[in-house]
């Protein structure tokens, strides 16, 4: 018996980075598997890594910024598994420049994946996990949820935007049984944080290193609520 056996674990942005990393470790703990991201090529390579270890898999390719796409997302994940465990939004976009230089798409596109989708995958999740009295919402939020700099402010605003909405939410859902938890990395060697030729990538955070954090509050006995993970790799500032 592992942690999560019989868990159904949706994960947005699995193909790569961060989600991929979670997906895996996830699945290593007995979980089946819904994974989203829009590339169908690099989820069926992970679904069938996650079927050879013999775990259930449904592969979604979705664009979310696309409510329509949720919406189907949604109803196939409850078509094939009958419930939803834990959601775990983790797909992200960023856009850095000076503010003067960001675009008006590039808004939309930021806060439609970043905010947007995780509103309605969470309306979508939910009531079935508040009828259940269990259930768990994760959310890779950032220390830019926190923290701001210089050529970060849609980025920041999007991240911070997702913080508030899960404290509300935790504090909403308290005494329902589903909890919520933001976990705020800061650099993290994946596509979107650079994995560049960079001089110190090699001290970035993992992906890897996300993952257990997110795993370690689903499996908290069920009294205790983690609200908030904040993580740095030693090299950065803070
Ligand atoms: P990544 O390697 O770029 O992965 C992003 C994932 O999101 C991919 O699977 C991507 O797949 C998916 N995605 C992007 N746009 C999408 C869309 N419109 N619809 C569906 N899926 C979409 O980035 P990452 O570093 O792993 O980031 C994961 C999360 O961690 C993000 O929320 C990010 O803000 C957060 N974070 C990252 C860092 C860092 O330094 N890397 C630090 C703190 C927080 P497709 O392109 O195939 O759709």
């Amino acid at each position: 018996m592992t942690q999560l056996d019989d868990k159904i674990v949706l994960v947005t942005g699995a193909s790569r980075g961060i989600g991929r990393a979670i997906t895996l470790r996830f699945a290593r703990a007995g979980a089946d598997l819904v994974i989203v991201a829009r590339n169908r090529e690099e989820l069926q390579e992970l679904g069938s890594e996650i079927r050879a270890m013999g775990r259930g898999c449904l592969i979604m390719p979705t664009d979310l910024r696309d409510p329509a796409q949720i919406e189907v997302l949604a109803r196939q994940a409850f078509e094939q598994f009958g419930r939803i465990d834990i959601l775990i939004n983790n797909a992200g976009i960023g856009f850095w420049a000076p503010v003067t230089e960001l675009t008006l798409d590039q808004y939309d596109e930021m806060f439609c994946v970043n905010m947007r989708a995780v509103f309605l995958l969470t309306q979508a999740v939910l009531p079935q996990m508040i009828e259940r009295g269990n259930g768990h919402i994760v959310n890779i939020a950032s220390t830019s949820s926190r923290w701001t700099y210089p050529e970060g402010t849609l980025y920041c605003a999007s991240k911070f935007a997702l913080l508030g909405f899960n404290e509300a939410l935790a504090k909403e859902l308290r005494t329902t049984g589903v909890r919520v938890t933001a976990v705020c990395p800061g650099q993290v060697n994946t596509y979107l944080g650079g994995s560049g030729p960079q001089t110190w990538e090699k001290d970035m955070l993992s992906g890897e290193d996300v993952a257990e954090l997110a795993f370690q509050a689903v499996t908290l006995p069920p009294h205790a609520i983690v609200t908030e993970i904040v993580v740095w790799p030693r090299a950065e500032a803070f």
